[in-house]
């Protein structure tokens, strides 16, 4: 069932709650009424009719019974009989003995003083009434027709009540949730035309204060940030093709250009040499894009072990010292540093020393005299690692994005690199909950400040 109907339905059985309620109240209370006002009537006809026969000397049996005869004020189809304190009848104006009175019905008159009940459509009342010399029993009955039509007139009134309220409700409840869902069905049919190559369209925010406005503004945020890592995930493709592009176009105009002739085999052992070092660079940038997308998960948490920093620094070293005799690498650890300060952290033994070999490659690569200089320090809770060199630095306005990938400095275009590497290390250090600092002033050098929770 929808919204809509589900609102209506819930207005309309409120109101036909309420309604009921007020009904079922207002028809008690006249019924109440009606049976107090017919009983003090009944009790006032009877009360004087009995004065007259006891009280006035006068008036006797014979003389009564005619003036009730033809009273205009008698009640319809009234009876009225009086009993003497022997419970012989001295009055009755019931000729066919209809009211069924006993001896048990006229002791309980004497001794409640006043009884209420029914016989028939006839309402009894049963009273004592208290002469001179004597104490009677008076018994009234008399059917309230007109009281019980105007009874069943008030009920036929009340379900016509109810059931206007019912329709009055259903056209009023199924109009105003209609009204009040209207926002939600333009969002829906917003929402419908937006597929993911229209993902710039936005959802109307109407006044922008009530819910459906937050519901709006909440779907149009996770819509800029479907937009935005749908760009980056565009540009991040474009961008892996043209860097696995260009190699595979060396290797291949390298080879076109060597089959045109015959060559001789130190141009062939050239040219092979040659291919290979383009075959070697398009591995490491297709392992680096491996790495690139699993850094962009979440960490394995089975590999996360304790590691020593400095260990894995002098094990770094070794092995870039190895690939590239030209480095230098200096480690340090700061003056500060006392025999419990802890130079452990956790993390995955293998993505931190992707992270730190890039770091330390980036410094030699990038400065003439290819020299890495690392600080270790330890400081609170915290485990700091400090790489500075003397390179040609990075131009400010690159700062802000040198963390993106495939993005290189505009000073770099002599160097060869992918731009791969600083968004591998950011996200590394994110997934240990690390954080990276640059610094970095073109011509003087570079400085980027590690940070990781020590355990
Ligand atoms: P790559 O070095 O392969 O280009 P990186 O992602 O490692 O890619 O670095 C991105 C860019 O950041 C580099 O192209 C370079 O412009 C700049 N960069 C990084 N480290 C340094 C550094 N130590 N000195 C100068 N520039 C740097």
């Amino acid at each position: 069932m929808n919204i809509r109907n589900k609102l209506t339905l819930r207005f309309i059985l409120i109101v036909a709650i309420i309604t009921f309620m007020a009904s079922v109240l207002i028809y008690i209370f006249s019924a109440d009424y009606r049976r107090e006002d017919y009983y003090t009537r009944l009790h006032n006809k009877a009360n004087n009719t009995a004065t007259l026969l006891i009280e006035v000397d006068e008036v006797d049996v014979n003389l009564l019974r005619k003036l009730e005869k033809d009273n205009p004020i008698s009640l319809p189809n009234e009876r009225i009989i009086v009993y003497d304190f022997h419970n012989e009848v001295i009055f009755s104006t019931d000729e066919d003995k209809t009211i069924h009175v006993d001896q048990d019905l006229l002791d309980r008159i004497r001794l409640e003083e006043e009884i209420r009940y029914t016989q028939g459509d006839y309402e009894v009342l049963g009273f004592l009434f208290k002469g001179r010399y004597d104490r009677f029993a008076v018994i009234a009955a008399a059917t309230d027709i007109y009281g019980f039509n105007k009874l069943k007139n008030l009920r036929t009134i009340l379900l016509l009540v109810f059931a206007f309220s019912i329709i009055v409700a259903s056209v009023s409840g199924w109009f105003f949730s209609g009204k009040a869902l209207q926002p939600i069905s333009k969002v829906v049919n917003r929402v419908d035309e937006i597929s993911i190559t229209s993902l710039n369209l936005r959802v109307d925010e109407g006044n922008g204060k009530d819910e459906i406005a937050l519901l709006a503004k909440t779907f149009n945020d996770m819509l800029k940030r479907l937009e935005v890592s749908f760009t980056i995930q565009k540009n991040f493709i474009a961008n892996a093709s043209h860097e696995l592009r260009t190699p595979l176009t060396a290797i291949t105009g390298q080879l076109e250009v060597t089959l045109l002739n015959t060559r001789s085999t130190d141009e062939y052992i050239k040219v092979l040499n040659s291919v290979l070092e383009d075959i070697k660079s398009l591995n490491n940038l297709s392992n680096r894009l491996l790495l690139l997308a699993q850094t962009s998960t979440e960490v394995d948490e089975r590999k996360m072990i304790d590691l020593r920093v400095d260990e894995l620094l002098w094990q770094t070293r070794d092995e870039l010292a190895k690939r590239n005799p030209a480095y230098n690498i200096h480690i340090d650890f700061h003056q500060t540093l006392d025999d419990d300060a802890s130079l452990t952290m956790r993390g995955d033994e293998h993505l931190i020393k992707v992270a730190l070999s890039n770091i330390i490659d980036n410094a030699c690569k990038y400065s003439s005299d290819h020299t890495c200089y690392i600080l270790i320090q330890p400081a609170n809770t915290m485990l700091t690692l400090t790489f500075r060199d003397h390179g040609i630095g990075i131009p400010e306005e690159d700062h802000s994005n040198i963390f993106e990938p495939f993005y290189r400095a505009g000073n770099t275009q002599s160097i060869k690199g992918h731009g791969i590497g600083l968004s591998m290390v950011n996200r590394i250090v994110a997934l240990h909950q690390g954080t990276i600092q640059l610094q970095s002033v073109v011509g003087e050098g570079t400085t980027i400040i590690l940070s990781f929770p020590a355990v």
